[in-house]
């Protein structure tokens, strides 16, 4: 069979349906939705019709591939998820599961997602203070939940994990380590200050938080240390940590989870109200 005869066999004569007509110009035409079905050629002096997609043959296939891409996304989604937030108790810090208890700072750290090409290229990591349970790793984490439902790959970790890694580690355990705190779109590093403080221990955390430095890229921390115990740092080692921390979280959160009952009830009513009437405030005071 000729080149030709291949392509003049593409005019797929079987899709035609029963509603299918040919129309004046000798092309055949979509009973439904009436575009056409065949399309002329000219091929080695030789005129062919050749099958091309109707109108809604074209969306079919286009929903299709649509969701073929969906699927796609949402595996990669699955393992952006199960490579970065290792912690089973992570993955339950979403936005939607928020008891609303620092509403003020809920509010910021969404709009931080929503902001996030832009603190990208200010490289603006966030520094969540606070005690126990007063939710800084539940906000910091849904920040990384919901960067990585826009594809962005992120590591939620914490020092004490980090350091057995790179003090007991395999080798290319070690590498593939610093690799992830270099590459990773987005570091956040739950607990500072509970690792161990040994000079050893605090010369790697050094190296550690230097790495993701000198890669550029965005790093939350949270700590129970005070901003107070931050600043007031002695100790040359540590100093030379925090500073750095201090450079790349510009966004520094204070959660202390102290709001009173009544004040708080009004900033949820506030909220729901906000919600409940679709403002966003990004439409408001964004640009
Ligand atoms: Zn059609």
């Amino acid at each position: 069979m000729s080149f030709a005869e291949v392509v003049a066999n593409l005019a797929d004569k079987s899709l035609q349906t029963s509603t299918d007509d040919y129309a004046v110009d000798g092309l055949l035409y979509c009973g439904k939705c009436k575009t056409r079905k065949q399309h002329r050629i000219t091929l080695f002096g030789v005129e062919k019709e050749v099958g091309i997609p109707c109108k809604c043959r074209k969306a079919e296939s286009d929903a299709l591939e649509a969701r073929v891409q969906g699927m796609n996304e949402e595996v990669i989604r699955d393992r952006l998820r199960q490579e970065g937030l290792t912690d089973e108790a992570y993955l339950n810090c979403t936005f939607d599961r928020d008891d609303l208890r620092n509403p003020e700072y809920t509010k910021t750290c969404k709009r931080y997602v929503e902001e996030w090409p832009e603190m990208q290229r200010l490289n603006a990591g966030v520094l969540f203070f606070g005690g126990v349970g007063t939710g800084k790793s539940f906000l910091a984490c849904a920040i990384a939940n919901a960067l990585i439902d826009q594809m962005q790959s992120v590591s939620v970790t914490s020092l004490p994990r980090i350091l057995s890694v790179l003090q007991g580690g395999f080798d290319e355990e070690r590498k593939n380590l610093l690799r992830r705190i270099r590459e990773y779109d987005l570091l956040v590093i739950d607990d500072l200050g509970v690792e161990r403080d040994t000079p050893y221990a605090t010369e790697q955390v050094y190296s550690v938080i230097d790495a993701r430095y000198l890669a550029k890229k965005p790093l939350i921390i949270t700590t129970n240390l005070t901003a107070r115990e931050i600043q007031a740092e002695t100790n040359l080692s540590r100093r030379r940590i925090y500073d750095r921390i201090w450079e790349m979280c510009p966004i520094r959160l204070n959660i202390t989870g102290e709001t009173r009952r009544g004040e708080n009830a009004e900033a949820v009513r506030i909220e729901a109200k906000r919600v409940l009437e679709g403002k966003h405030e990004k439409n408001q005071t964004s640009s």
